[in-house]
């Protein structure tokens, strides 16, 4: 029952959030309500919520965040204040000229674009 809650604690953590938190960053916000929690026990919740399909992983420069948007996006990161962002733009005909132009059948898609997020270009 108490892992039961802990998980739930953790999936409120990152679906409250568009932020795409690591690990790191789940473990701060679940000790403000679980002191006790370890970053381990953070580690294996996150796994189990990923196997269940209830959170996507996104890999950012070999760093893992967290995201509890499940439909299809794309992902931006800032190269200067590190946030990813979600990019909701239809990849359809990107994918489609790869479909055109080789023998591949492609499924799934993900873009991951860098630059300079809207707030940092402008200080
Ligand atoms: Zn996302």
């Amino acid at each position: 029952m108490r892992h039961s809650k802990q998980r739930d604690l953790i999936l409120e953590i990152v679906q409250g959030t568009n932020e795409h938190p690591t690990a790191d960053w789940v473990y701060t916000e679940a000790r403000k309500f679980l002191p006790n929690i370890s970053l381990g026990t953070v580690y294996r919740n996150l796994g189990q919520l990923v196997a269940n399909k209830d959170l996507n992983t996104v890999n950012v420069n070999g760093i893992v965040h967290y995201d509890a948007f499940l439909a299809n996006h794309q992902h931006f990161q800032c190269t200067s204040c590190g946030k990813v962002f979600d990019i909701e733009i239809s990849t359809k005909e990107f994918v489609s000229q790869i479909d055109t132009k080789t023998n591949h059948k492609i499924d799934k898609c993900q873009v991951q674009l860098f630059g300079i997020c809207e707030k940092c270009k402008n200080n």
